[in-house]
């Protein structure tokens, strides 16, 4: 079968052909139906494979869709045909984290060596992709694949970071999303779905504040030198009630703690090495800061029905699996508006 492969430290994926993979006793195999881009793949090979501790090559692609190709042995509840979404954040499945759903804090994965397709295990950017475990899918019941394959990772990672902000988005309130690409467009949708805040979101790109406006923010903000300034202006001088800042890097940590106003909560969900200052003076009284990872089971489920109801619109570009490299390009320039969706 085809796979995009991460092969070597420095170079661009490339399409490469691989043996096509049997499921053993408890896996699943899934034909891909569809495979997210996420900014994160560049984080994974913008550092040495010593480093990250990842074995290359890497068949990439952690945010996967499917339909059921073969069961392995003893494997059941599931239909050959049947089409699913993949859950990422795979954990060991019995600890206390992973007994509540969030497989994504899994005391033991590291120490087993677990790792999510895409990010260590073979990923969905092929044309099958083997699945540990069937409670890993989640079905995708009617939903179109190539439209909801991001919401396993661009949904699911702001869908939960909104959830530990959700006490303080009452009337009158304010966010300021910061970083309006695959996870940031989703997000201002989940906050006018689950919230009635006023959203703000800030960008460098006056294409991405375009898109964030037609899905739904309040007001756009260029990531500029004036932003912090802007945003307070734009909220009587108070700040923002929660921040979520999906770039993460230094200017945009420094604009997130600079918005956030008292007992505000400031989710740094962005992998751009950005450290936010924590101290007396530097942060608003009782503001928090956090950096969530992903998302539980649960909640994907949730982030699913929430499209089924018709409040989350993803918006793709779809790449044939040998266009990869070119969508990789164009993800690195900033140019792609929305997720980049493989269609194998
Ligand atoms: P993306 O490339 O689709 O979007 C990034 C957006 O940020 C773009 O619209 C870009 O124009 C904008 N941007 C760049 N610099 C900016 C600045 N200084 N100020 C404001 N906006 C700026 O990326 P993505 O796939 O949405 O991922 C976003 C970030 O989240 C990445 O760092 C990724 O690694 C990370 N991520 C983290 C998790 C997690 O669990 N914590 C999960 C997925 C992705
Ligand atoms: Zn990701
Ligand atoms: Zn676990």
């Amino acid at each position: 079968m085809k796979a995009v492969q991460y092969r070597e430290f420095g170079r661009l994926p490339e399409v490469v052909e691989v043996p096509d993979p049997e499921p053993g006793p408890g896996q699943v195999l899934l034909e891909v139906t569809a495979a997210g881009l996420c900014h994160s793949d560049f984080a994974v090979m913008s550092r040495p494979p010593e480093e990250t501790g990842l074995a290359l090559p890497l068949t990439l692609g952690h945010e996967g869709a499917g339909t059921v190709a073969k069961l392995g042995a003893g494997v059941t509840g599931l239909e050959l045909g049947e089409s699913v979404a993949v859950y990422g954040p795979w954990g060991c499945g019995t600890c206390p984290m992973c007994a509540q759903g969030k497989e994504n804090y899994c005391r033991r994965a590291a120490a087993l060596g677990i790792r999510p397709p895409g990010l260590g295990a073979p990923g969905a950017l092929a044309e099958y992709l083997l699945v540990d475990d069937p409670r890993h899918l989640v079905p995708l019941a009617g939903l179109d694949p190539v439209r909801s394959v991001p919401l396993t990772d661009a949904g699911l990672t702001p869908y939960h970071a909104i959830k530990g902000a959700l006490t303080r988005l009452v009337p009158g309130s304010t966010a300021v999303v910061i970083g309006a690409g695959g996870l940031g467009h989703v997000a201002i949708q989940l906050l006018r779905a689950l919230t009635p805040a006023r959203v703000i979101a800030l960008d460098v790109s006056a294409e991405k504040l375009d898109l964030a406006r037609t899905v739904g923010a309040h007001e756009v903000v260029p990531s500029d030198a004036h932003a912090v300034a802007r945003v307070r202006e734009l909220t009587g001088g108070l700040g923002a009630q929660a921040v979520f800042d999906f770039v993460g890097a230094p200017p945009t940590t420094a604009i997130a703690t600079g918005v956030a106003g008292t007992e505000a909560d400031v989710a740094i969900v962005g992998i751009g090495g950005g450290v936010a200052s924590v101290g007396f003076g530097a942060l608003a009284y009782d503001a928090a800061v956090r950096a969530p990872y992903w998302g539980s089971r649960a909640e994907l489920i949730e982030v699913l029905d929430l499209a089924r109801a018709g409040a989350v619109d993803v918006h793709v570009e779809t790449y044939s699996i040998d266009e990869a490299p070119l969508a990789y390009q164009r993800l690195h320039e900033g140019k792609v508006n929305g997720r980049a969706v493989i269609v194998p």
